[in-house]
């Protein structure tokens, strides 16, 4: 008899081969500008947290009061026993931050997107996404049994020609887009989509994993930045970048978070988000909301290695390409994987920590840089000083 297992090392083997085999590395301590790894203090240019909140006392603080109240797990659904007053909170402090009607938290972003593409559109319905979303929009898009058009990356006369040959075929139509890429860091033409949307009757979710609490002079994300607030739309978001703590969101109208707190599977049959990381996401809310100073000092810290790298790159060849980008997401695409391996660990051996992307996370492989509010000037400096030493 044949081993029913066997291909899982075949599979891996030519997984390594490619040069696409990954695995964990673990950190020490509370993860914040700079990191522990392997004993040895790096700068940290590989996390989502763009305001240095996982580490701040206050969410801590919140966390363990809130387990002291009322314990560490939410022993059931939202609608049977998981629902705490605290998750009521949460979701009215979201709402007030993006200017919507109601909101919803999930146990995480993915199972946000999941879940609600799936009680939104059904086999009678046209999807119509971004070919560069999130694996969370696009494993949901085909979960939902709708057809799925992509429309090319950021492409709005792409999306029109798409709206125009399918539209008509179908039911309900869904445009799923990122707000921030991020792989790439380039923002959405959230505009020009919605305008479309509102033009074929269509719904739109944007997925604001990178642009809450970073994007927008309130925060609010890149909804808010385009000058799109209140204009009908659902989105989504994560609690585990900017807000520093796990769990995902949907905000917009009554009747959608209604209409989800009654469909949605990937709420209502799994147990609530634990009060220690709902109180932690409530926190952050309010510092989000009270202190735009955080936001300010991560746009300078952008702006300061936008500026270097800028200047590199008029001088390097054209084996190292920088994205465009209008996010703390600075992408530099590297030639192969190997490549890409070799300056990641030369970075590492002079103490910075940035993520070596290869597919098939992205199509092409690339260095990719986030910046924190809580990077001081110094740590900026030996960033762009290091890419100029090693990418030439
Ligand atoms: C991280 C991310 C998610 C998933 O959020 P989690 O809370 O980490 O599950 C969804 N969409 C995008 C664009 C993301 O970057």
């Amino acid at each position: 008899m044949a081993d029913p297992y066997e291909w899982l090392d075949r599979s891996l083997h030519i997984i390594q081969q490619a040069g696409w085999y990954r695995s964990v590395q673990p950190i020490d301590g509370i993860s914040g500008a700079t990191v522990l790894v392997n004993g040895r203090q790096l700068i940290n240019f590989a996390s989502n947290d763009y305001l240095g909140l996982a580490g701040d006392p206050r969410l801590a603080d919140a966390a363990i009061d809130a387990i002291k109240k009322w314990g560490t797990g939410s022993t059931g659904s939202r609608l049977l026993s998981g629902h705490r007053e605290i998750h009521y909170q949460l979701e009215q402090s979201i709402a007030r931050l993006k200017r919507t009607e109601d909101s919803l938290v999930f146990s995480s972003g993915y199972l946000a997107n999941v879940g609600t593409i799936m009680a939104l559109v059904g086999n009678r319905d046209l999807i119509l996404a971004d070919a560069y979303n999130h694996s969370s929009l696009k494993k949901g898009a085909l979960l939902s049994g709708a057809t799925v058009v992509e429309f090319k990356h950021g492409d709005p006369g792409d999306l029109l020609s798409k709206l125009n040959q399918f539209r008509l075929r179908y039911r309900r139509c869904l445009i799923l887009t990122d707000t921030v890429f991020s792989m790439d860091g380039d923002l959405c033409p959230l505009p020009e989509i919605l305008d479309l949307s509102e033009q074929f009757e269509a719904m739109v979710l944007v997925d604001e994993a990178h642009g809450t609490g970073v994007i927008g002079e309130g925060g609010a994300g890149c909804v808010e930045y385009f000058g799109c607030t209140g204009r009908p739309l659902i989105q989504m978001g994560t609690l585990s970048k900017a807000i520093g703590s796990l769990g995902g969101y949907v905000t917009g109208s009554f009747p959608l978070i209604d209409f989800l707190r009654n469909r949605c599977p990937s709420w209502i049959y799994t147990t609530g988000l634990s009060p220690a990381d709902t109180a932690a996401a409530l926190a952050a809310v309010r510092i989000i909301e009270i202190e735009p100073e955080r936001r300010y000092q991560l746009w300078q810290n952008v702006q300061a290695v936008k500026n270097n790298l800028y200047h590199w790159s008029q001088i390097t060849s054209q084996r190292y390409k920088l994205l465009p980008s209008q996010s703390p997401i600075l992408c530099i695409e590297m030639p192969n994987s190997q490549i890409t391996q070799q300056i990641g660990s030369q970075l590492q051996a002079l103490g910075l920590w940035v993520a070596a992307i290869r597919p098939p996370t992205t199509p092409t492989c690339r260095l990719r840089i986030t910046l924190m509010s809580t990077h001081t000037s110094h740590h900026c400096e030996q960033l762009s000083n290091a890419l100029t030493s090693l990418c030439y």
